[in-house]
Order: C-alpha cells, then structure tokens, then sequence
C-alpha cells in the first residue's frame, strides 16, 4: 500500500539520513573512515560499567534499578550533574535536571515544545544534521544565525512574521561543533544572548563536545554566562543540552537538560507521554562510573583524541594541494574542510571510497538550504595516528585528482 496521502504533512520533511545510509558502506573490508562521528570504543570505560551494572542489580538495589521511575530521572544523577552545573559557573539544584534519553531527544522535545509550524528556529549554517532531522518533523522555517554578523534583531523578527510565525530560538553548538570544530567566543556568545532578549527567544546550547577540550582557554557555557548576569537559573531563557555519549558512552543512550523550572516541568510532561523515563539501570550504571571516574576518563580520552586531531592537521597541512582549507579545532571530534569552488563533497566521496578506501562524510546535509557543495567533514575519533596521516595522504591523492581535472 501506499502510505504517503495518509501520512501527516510533517512526514514530508523527514528524510533518510546521508550518514546512516553511508555508514553501511563502511563494512566493506580496508576503508579508512573518518565518516562517523563516534568515540572509540577501544576506549570505553568497560570494566567500571561492568562493576556499575553488578551493583545496580545487587539485591538491595535491583527492585529500584529494574523498576518504573519518575520522569525527571534518576535523582542522585541529577544531584550529581546539577553539582557538574555549578562547576561550571550554573547554580542550580536537580529540579533543574531532567534526564533525557540521548540529548538528541531533549532536540525532539524542544522542537515539539517551542516551534508551531511556520515558526523560525535560527540556526548555523552549517548545524548538526540531526538538529535538522528534530526539528523538521516540526515544520519550522530556518534562517541562519550569526553572532558577528550585523543583522538586527529586527530584521529577523520581520521576516520571521512575514513568514508566518516567530522567533522561537536560537539553537547552536558553542564548543567544537558538529560538524566544523568551530568554537563561538566569549563575544558571540554574549552577542547571541543580547539577540536573544531583543528577539524575546530561547537559546538552546548545545553541548554534546564541551567536555573534549584539548588546548586553549576553557569559556564558560552560555547559560553561565547568562546565570552571571541574572543571578537566578529560572530567570534564564537558555537551554542547555548535556551528554554523556561523547564522554562514558552513546549506547546507554543518558543525557541531560538543564534549564529554567518551567521549561523543565514542561519538558517532563513531554517525557511522559513520550517514553515515560530513561532507563533506569543505565542511569545507575552511568551515576556509578561518572561519580568514580569521570574526570579521570575525560583525561584520557583528551590525551587519545589530541594526538590524533594533531596528526590530522599534519597530514592536512603535508599532504593536501593549493586551494584546500580546514578548521582548527580545539576539541571535539572533527575537522571541517572548505574544497575549491566546482567540486562535489558527494562525488568527491565516491570516488574516494571506490578508488582509495576512505569515507567522510559530504558537507551539504549539514546546511538547512542545501548549499555547501564543496565541504566534508573529517572525523578523527576513532583511527590512530598512522591510519589519519595515511588516510589523509589517499584522500589528498583524490582532492589534487579532481582538481587537476577541473
Ligand atoms: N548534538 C550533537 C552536536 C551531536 O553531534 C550529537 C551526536 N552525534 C547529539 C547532539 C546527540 O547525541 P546523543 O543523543 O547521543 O546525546
């Protein structure tokens, strides 16, 4: 049967993800991928899980660990990250918190939330891709954010009503974003805040890579530096979306929201009707390994992924022609690279993974208008140095190729 004339109108805009359906290329044996964007799993914190589950399910907590729970989540992990909050400049206590599964659904429930079809949600060009795929199923109108620019906060309260709704946030990723390792400075942000007031709007910040800071001065979250200026977290109009996947591990699927109470209370009503809780085991299990180690893990994979994103820009900066520039992160996961004018990210890719066996992951599905055509971005996460420099000199190969055939 043909579903497509009984599906809601929001289910044309979801669309296939280029990455997932990239990601089945990369079992073929040989390919050297700096497509996905994953921690290494040789580096997972395994036997600290394992001792957090063999306690989660002792006899004395089991009934709770295997049990339903409340929507906010897991308080003694919500205790723990509200204390997390308030390191990082964000006084708040665990009725601040709520525990989402993933932070990509605290993404889904923000768009349910704020954006009515037709609304302007203002983003980066280039964002995270799965920001868009949230978002989307919400049937908003984008416009491109930019925290140094000169456009007024009234020129995009205009075009946001002439396009039938307005303004409902701002949504970015302030430290090494996906998909160009970029960081917004103190600036930008304060920038971005005072838009903000004048739009009358939320921010939703973000911070899946905040932790991953390999060099360079630390600068303070948005919603802290909001906090700083208002003094109270539930006068704060930012949002802000935590994770342990780049940190512990996707696959327990734990994030986090911090925010203003009333934003959290509505955020938990959402909870209810979507899956009523995150699992609690895993909560537990990540409480267990976060209390005793985070710090000591965040280390070690600071020290793992430096050298590799040093030995990317090396091999960049060695092996990659006239023509081609990248980003310079200092943290995060990824690389961000700007080809000549006339070639194709997408085709770019084909040959390199039929001619070299390398994978990326093309640069357009990042950009809510679908330009972009001459960007891909690089991940250096999950290959050691030698395999990044070779890597990197097979896919200059193909970049010198294409353009001495332009
Ligand atoms: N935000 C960004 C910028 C991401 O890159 C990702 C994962 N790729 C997410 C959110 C979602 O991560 P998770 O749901 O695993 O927390």
């Amino acid at each position: 049967m043909d579903f497509q004339h009984i599906f809601a109108s929001r289910a044309s805009r979801m669309k296939a993800s280029e990455i997932r359906e990239l990601l089945k290329l990369l079992e073929q044996p040989g390919i050297i991928s700096f497509a996905g964007g994953i921690p290494d799993p040789a580096i997972f914190p395994a036997a600290a899980f394992k001792e957090a589950y063999q306690d989660a399910l002792s006899a004395e907590k089991q009934s709770t660990a295997l049990q339903y729970s409340v929507s906010e989540g897991y308080l003694p992990l919500r205790k723990w990250l509200a204390q997390q909050m308030a390191k990082l400049g964000v006084d708040c206590g665990p009725e601040n918190i709520l525990i989402t599964s993933g932070s990509q659904q605290a993404l889904d429930y923000l768009g349910k939330l704020f954006l009515s079809p037709n609304d302007t949600a203002l983003i980066n060009w280039p964002t995270y891709l799965g920001a868009l795929g949230a978002f989307n199923a919400y049937e908003p109108r984008y416009d491109r954010l930019q925290v140094n620019g000169n456009r007024s906060a009234a020129d995009y309260a205009a075009e946001a009503e002439a396009a039938g709704g307005r303004v409902k946030f701002a949504y970015l990723s302030a430290d090494f974003s996906n998909p160009t390792g970029e960081t917004v400075d103190q600036r930008g942000r304060e920038n971005l805040l005072a838009l903000a007031e004048d739009l009358d709007c939320a921010v939703i910040e973000d911070a899946a890579y905040q932790s991953l800071r390999y060099d360079g001065e630390a600068i303070a979250p948005i919603l802290a530096l909001e906090m700083a200026r208002k003094g109270d977290i539930n006068a704060c109009r930012t949002v802000y979306c935590g994770s342990f996947s780049k940190t512990l591990s996707p696959g327990l699927r734990v994030g986090w929201v911090c925010a203003a109470a009333p934003v959290i209370s509505q955020m938990v009503l959402l909870k209810q009707a979507g899956d009523l809780h995150s699992s609690t085991v895993n909560q537990m299990a990540i409480h267990h390994v976060a209390e005793s180690q985070f710090d000591s893990h965040v280390a070690k994979l600071h020290s793992a992924y430096s050298a590799r994103r040093d030995a990317m820009l090396a091999a960049l900066h060695e092996f990659m022609p006239e023509g081609v520039s990248w980003t310079r992160p200092e943290g995060g996961m990824f690389v961000w690279i700007t080809l000549p004018v006339g070639l194709n990210g997408a085709d770019l890719l084909q040959r390199a993974l039929e001619t070299v066996k390398v994978a990326f992951v093309p640069g357009r599905a990042f950009f809510a208008d679908g330009s972009g055509e001459n960007t891909i971005r690089l991940s250096f996460s999950c290959a050691d140095e030698a395999t990044i420099r070779e890597g990197v000199q097979r896919l200059a190969s193909v970049v010198s190729a294409e353009i001495a055939a332009q």
